[in-house]
């Protein structure tokens, strides 16, 4: 079964529907690329599945059970790590207390003391080819693209099942995206099931396996890496 299901999923704000009739399904070891032009409902998936908004009409399943998430906590109680553009870490707090971040109570990290956590978050990082010198430093002194590898790091590390990158790569030059693009990679062969917003059609191509098109609050295409052929 996928770990993330949406069957039938409606979000209407007042009169607008930003969302109608939106079925998908994210899989684990799979990465899902969701495009679509600006308003065509991609953050509002990925609102409904990070626990910031509900959905007005059908149904949400997380490992099979329908589910309703009435904050960003529940999400990621549930194996959900989303990982925001501009926000992908807090800017003014040190890098090693973003690596635990939202995990040191439920996961048993709250024995540790601060010289624990930064050895833990500095042999994680270096584990995973992340080379940050000084975990003390405000992780708003680090490059966008940095600052997306280490949240991605720290969703593989505290074993999420589900990693939603809310346009990693837009504000990234070539260089960082590639960067950016690895990590990707390493996550679902990490076995996590991606869920990778873009409007950038080469990124998606680069790394995904399954890609849907959203227009205008609805699912235009929905297909498989196998299913797609050069002929017409
Ligand atoms: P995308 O992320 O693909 O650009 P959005 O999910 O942001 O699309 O928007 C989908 C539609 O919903 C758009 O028509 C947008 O104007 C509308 N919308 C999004 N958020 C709100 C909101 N909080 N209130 C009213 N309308 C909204
Ligand atoms: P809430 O998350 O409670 O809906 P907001 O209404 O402020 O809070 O909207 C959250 C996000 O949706 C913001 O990023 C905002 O820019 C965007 N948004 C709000 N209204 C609209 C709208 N009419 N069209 C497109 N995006 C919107």
């Amino acid at each position: 079964t996928p770990v993330v299901h949406l069957d039938q999923v409606g979000k209407s704000y007042g009169n607008v529907n930003a969302l109608r009739g939106v079925s998908l399904a994210v899989r684990q070891g799979e990465i899902t690329c969701v495009l679509g032009d600006n308003g065509a409902g991609k953050s509002t998936l990925i609102k409904i599945i990070a626990g910031l908004h509900e959905h007005t009409d059908g149904t949400l399943s997380v490992n099979g059970e329908q589910r309703r998430f009435k904050s960003p906590r529940e999400s990621l109680d549930s194996g959900i790590a989303t990982v925001y553009q501009d926000l992908a870490l807090a800017p003014l707090m040190s890098v090693w207390r973003n690596f635990f971040l939202g995990n040191e109570i439920t996961k048993g990290f709250g024995r540790l003391d601060i010289r624990q956590m930064t050895r833990i978050a500095q042999e994680e990082l270096t584990k995973m080819g992340i080379s940050i010198p000084n975990l003390d430093q405000p992780v708003g002194m680090l490059s966008g693209g940095q600052r997306q590898c280490i949240a991605i790091a720290r969703a593989i590390y505290f074993g999420a099942k589900v990693l939603i990158l809310d346009e990693p790569t837009a504000a990234l030059g070539v260089k960082q995206s590639g960067v950016v693009l690895k990590y990707i990679v390493k996550a679902r062969d990490a076995g996590l099931g991606v869920v990778f917003i873009t409007h950038n059609p080469h990124h998606a191509y680069l790394v995904g396996n399954h890609f849907v098109v959203l227009k205008l609050g609805r699912v235009a295409l929905d297909t498989h890496r196998a299913d797609i052929t050069l002929e017409q």
